[in-house]
């Protein structure tokens, strides 16, 4: 079966293979495991150590958004969050949930965040010390800008937090240019075709310092983690972590790397993309977004206006072809989400629109054109 899904994804055998075994994730081999990977991954976000950390959470990404967020604002402290779709709602609630202030930024369906559009947001809101942005917002499949964001928060003097979940990896991040960079957070299940249970945060080193007692919580204190890798060593755990998901991302990382890294990566990826978004048109269906704004990390494709119309009984038919896609959308309209990420590649997509062809002609969908324009 092949994960079409915008995570976790697809992984190869050889990771999966990492799970099978125990670990002692107090033994010293473990440790240097450990540690091991956390330099591995502030390497690929081009982090140098005497700046920035990377960071372990146990837990998915959302722990370690809310994380970010409990750590470098303080209680009661406010985020400014461009609103451009699902993923940039939570983030909304986590920083509410947390007694943070957050102020949404609407952002129109189907368009980019806007820098201008920050910059006014962020004089019109004087209070506001932090941007909270989603770089691939995997609701919609669009790419936002935090090179062009980053800069306007830079110069009104503010902080950035970066949901990159679906991004790191494959997008490209380069911290040693972004000062004003608080952290950004990413879990192993997605473009590093990892496993879920973990996630981690490359965050500012001398932020970190500066941010003891923000979070009101133990669990997620990412200062507070920092603390004790400073106190115990780099690769202790507070708390039990998921050793097989760090495990089995080291050997992640070495395919990553096999690949040629994240340019390598986000090649594959585009060309997953591409070749799913001509190959709907050419089936008769409507992606959701131009081709221009389509991102190369989530595919999402209009519902077709048809009375036979059924999602769940399109993802079982899919299934029943060897591929499974989410059973669900967060778009305005009726959709449907293909990933493209994880270990597949432009054949698994040429294999997997034929899967489309079949299961719409026995679903007998007749009218494969949008239920409601995408805007
Ligand atoms: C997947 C994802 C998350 C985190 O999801 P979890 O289920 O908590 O791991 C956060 N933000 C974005 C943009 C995502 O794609």
């Amino acid at each position: 079966m092949k994960l079409l899904i915008p995570g976790p994804v697809t992984t190869m055998p050889e990771v999966r293979a990492v799970m099978a075994r125990d670990f002692a994730p107090w033994d010293n081999d473990f440790r240097a495991l450990n540690a091991r990977v956390k330099q591995r991954l502030l390497a690929i976000a081009h982090g140098d150590p005497s700046t920035h950390v990377a960071l372990a959470i146990q837990g998915c990404g959302h722990f370690a958004i809310e994380a970010a967020l409990r750590t470098f604002l303080p209680p009661g402290g406010q985020i400014l969050v461009p609103v451009a779709g699902s993923y940039a709602e939570r983030m909304v609630r986590l920083a509410r949930e947390a007694g943070r202030v957050a102020i949404e930024l609407p952002v129109p369906d189907g368009t980019h965040v806007s820098p201008a559009a920050v910059a006014a947001a962020l004089v019109a809101n004087p209070g506001v010390s932090h941007v909270g942005l989603v770089y691939s917002e995997t609701s919609s499949g669009m790419v936002h800008d935090p090179v062009a964001i980053g800069e306007v928060v830079r110069a009104a003097g503010k902080r950035l937090i970066l949901d990159a979940v679906s991004a790191f990896g494959a997008l490209p991040i380069d911290v040693s240019a972004h000062p004003e960079l608080d952290a950004f957070v990413f879990t192993p299940n997605k473009c590093l075709e990892g496993m879920p249970g973990m996630a981690f945060a490359v965050a500012s080193i001398a932020r970190l310092l500066q941010s003891a007692g923000n979070a009101g919580s133990w669990s997620l204190d990412l200062a507070d983690i920092h603390a004790q890798n400073l106190r115990a060593g780099p690769g202790v755990f507070r708390f039990t972590p998921a050793a097989q998901v760090i495990a089995s991302l080291d050997v992640a990382l070495d395919l990553f790397d096999a690949e040629g890294g994240q340019p390598a990566r986000l090649a594959r990826y585009r060309a997953n993309a591409a070749t799913l978004h001509e190959g709907m048109e050419a089936l008769g269906l409507n992606p959701y977004v131009s081709r221009q704004e389509q991102g190369p990390i989530v595919l999402n494709v209009a519902a077709p206006n048809d009375p036979a119309w059924n999602l769940q009984a399109f993802v079982d038919g899919l299934k029943s072809r060897g591929f499974l896609i989410s059973n669900f959308y967060n778009t305005a309209s009726p959709s449907f989400r293909v990933g493209c990420i994880g270990a597949v590649d432009p054949d698994d997509m040429r294999e997997f629109l034929a899967a489309t062809d079949a299961t719409l002609r026995d679903m007998n969908i007749r009218n494969r054109a949008p239920t409601q324009q995408a805007a």
